[in-house]
């Protein structure tokens, strides 16, 4: 009878570690959102917005992009770039914020933009059906970090399983609409492997 005891408490364990494994797994396939460090405008001493336009979401577009500009490494660095990426586009460009939706650190983060539904300033002609993820850096001749692609692929996956992209988005590189080089060919290389990558040019792609 004890041993039948013990077989019956040895089946439950057996089943119970199953329950948890199933768990586990269901917990990897909707991971994305939960599993970044997001840094809020709050946290990085983000500027008030000139003004904000509200977008509707699902969107059909996801975009790539780079700042062609320094890399940070850490969140001392990187906070500081946001504030000087956030300069450069209100006071220089005339925008009304930082144009992307988020933006993505050499230090793995994943730093505020307009958030998930303000429309931005990042791709002409898709700025209203679009959200644009920027890696922070210069990807012309260099790939980004395994980090930073990790990164970013997390926020790809969140942008899916909260429905911020429709299910049958397109996800391109700046350059698929526009005559620029960025996200810089080295990044434009990898994110072509991606799923759902729609080569351009889109139709509304614009030059000048
Ligand atoms: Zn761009």
């Amino acid at each position: 009878m004890i041993f039948l005891q013990g077989i019956q408490k040895s089946y439950w364990n057996i089943l119970l570690v199953q329950i948890v494994l199933i768990l586990f797994e269901c917990s990897i396939l909707t991971q994305g959102c939960d599993d970044v460090e997001l840094v809020t405008r709050e946290r990085w001493d983000a500027r008030e917005p000139k003004s904000t336009e509200s977008m509707a979401t699902p969107v059909p577009h996801l975009f790539i992009h780079h700042t062609a500009m320094g890399a940070c490494n850490d969140f001392e660095s990187c906070k500081q770039m946001m504030q000087i990426i956030q300069n450069f586009h209100m006071d220089d460009r005339g925008w009304e914020d930082i144009g992307y939706n988020f933006l993505i650190g050499g230090d793995g983060r994943v730093y505020e933009g307009r958030g998930w539904n303000r429309v931005g300033a990042h791709t002409r002609g898709y700025n209203r059906d679009g959200i644009a993820f920027c890696l922070m850096g210069n990807y012309v001749s260099k790939a980004p970090s395994e980090l930073m692609l990790n990164t970013t692929k997390k926020m790809v996956k969140c942008a899916e399983n909260e429905n911020y992209v429709m299910s049958d988005y397109q996800l391109h590189g700046h350059r698929d609409a526009s005559c620029t080089e960025c996200p810089g060919s080295e990044l434009y290389a990898i994110i072509e492997t991606w799923p759902h990558f729609k080569k351009g040019p889109l139709p509304k792609y614009m030059c000048g």
